[in-house]
């Protein structure tokens, strides 16, 4: 009895220290929302030593615990499912819900598995949460925002579905569902056709001292040989210099002028872009070269800011004259 109330006491001072350290993070949310170039409060570390994809398991732990976490925003879009306008196809995903095995708008996380020099690598893929995210900073409507907790986030009330984030994200990684959204209101005007999705660092869990479900299910299966961990940033880069003097390779802290997730790997990640690459897999692991980052400060201060204040004026009126009608 007093040795589980001591482990009740130990476990719940955890869980505290915890939630004080997580929930320290101050939420940057101003209009723009953005500390573009800025690196935010916390990091991933993925271990691909470490990770085994969970092998024992039909859907690895990471992903089904995402899914759980994340099935209340999922997309019910309303059938039948126009084009979009002005191409003539539309994403549906909604009948594919049970898809793990690539990003989709139902899945934010997903495990590549990899040969690489007789070896098998198990990958798990999500948003990078870049410290100067092209898709917040060239989305036209201002959907996407930056915290200060290093989570890239989309706003899926104010999202059109124009696909600018996944066009300009090195990683293709945001993943829209059409017939859903506040597009369905305006259809048709020149941009848009749904909702983006993409992991958002459990941003709502780390505002209450939680972790990300998917490194909480991870740290529950692996205890402390956990391939995915979160931690202050600066610890999260001391960890990745430490690796590099073991050995390892990284991948992550320069990709696209420097992200909140950093993979190790003892086998150098041009070998396993490689072999992604031959087994046509997507996300790639290619170098990004942070060269956007100018372009799209430039671009973002001097065209689309100004055009997607306008457009989202345009946007909001037009949106409330449909609510205006709907409601008569
Ligand atoms: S990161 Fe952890 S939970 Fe996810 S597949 Fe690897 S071992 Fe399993
Ligand atoms: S990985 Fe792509 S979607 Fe995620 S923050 Fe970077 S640019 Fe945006
Ligand atoms: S951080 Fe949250 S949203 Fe992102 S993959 Fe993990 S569980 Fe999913």
């Amino acid at each position: 009895m007093g040795g589980k109330d001591g482990m009740d006491r130990r476990s719940f001072m955890r869980k505290g220290a915890l939630a004080v350290a997580l929930s320290a993070a101050p939420i940057v949310s101003s209009p723009k929302g953005a500390i573009a170039g800025s690196a935010g409060k916390f990091a991933t570390l993925i271990d691909l030593t470490k990770c085994d994809g969970c092998a024992e398991l039909g859907i690895p732990k990471c992903v089904e615990a995402c899914r759980r976490e994340n099935a209340s925003r999922f997309p019910e879009p309303r059938k039948p499912i126009r084009d979009l306008w002005p191409q003539k196809t539309h994403d549906d995903w909604s009948e594919k819900r049970d898809v793990t095995d690539k990003l989709t708008p139902y899945n934010w996380i997903t495990v590549q598995k990899v040969q690489v020099d007789g070896q098998t690598l198990h990958i798990p893929r999500r948003c990078m949460h870049c410290d100067n995210p092209p898709c917040a900073n060239l989305c036209p409507f201002g959907a996407l925002r930056k915290y200060s907790d290093g989570a890239v986030v989309i706003d899926h009330a104010s999202c059109l579905g124009g696909a600018k984030c996944k066009s300009v994200c090195p990683w293709q990684i945001p993943q829209r569902q059409s017939g859903v959204g506040i597009y369905l209101k305006l259809h048709p005007i020149p941009a848009g056709g749904g909702v983006m999705y993409k992991c958002d660092l459990c941003h709502s869990r780390l505002e209450k001292g939680l972790l990300p479900a998917c490194i909480e299910a991870c740290k529950g299966r692996k205890g402390e040989e956990a391939p995915m961990i979160l931690a202050q940033r600066q610890k999260i880069a001391e960890l990745a210099g430490e690796a590099k003097r073991r050995g390892f390779y990284t991948y992550g802290e320069k990709e696209n002028g420097g992200t909140a997730t950093v993979y190790l790997s003892r086998i150098p990640f041009e070998k396993i872009n490689s072999a992604l690459s031959s087994a046509d897999q997507k996300p790639h692991m290619a170098r990004v070269e942070p060269k956007l980052m100018e372009v799209n400060r430039w671009s973002k201060g001097f065209i689309f800011a100004p055009l997607g204040a306008a457009l989202g004026a345009l946007g909001l009126v037009l949106a409330r004259r449909a609510n205006g009608k709907e409601e008569k």
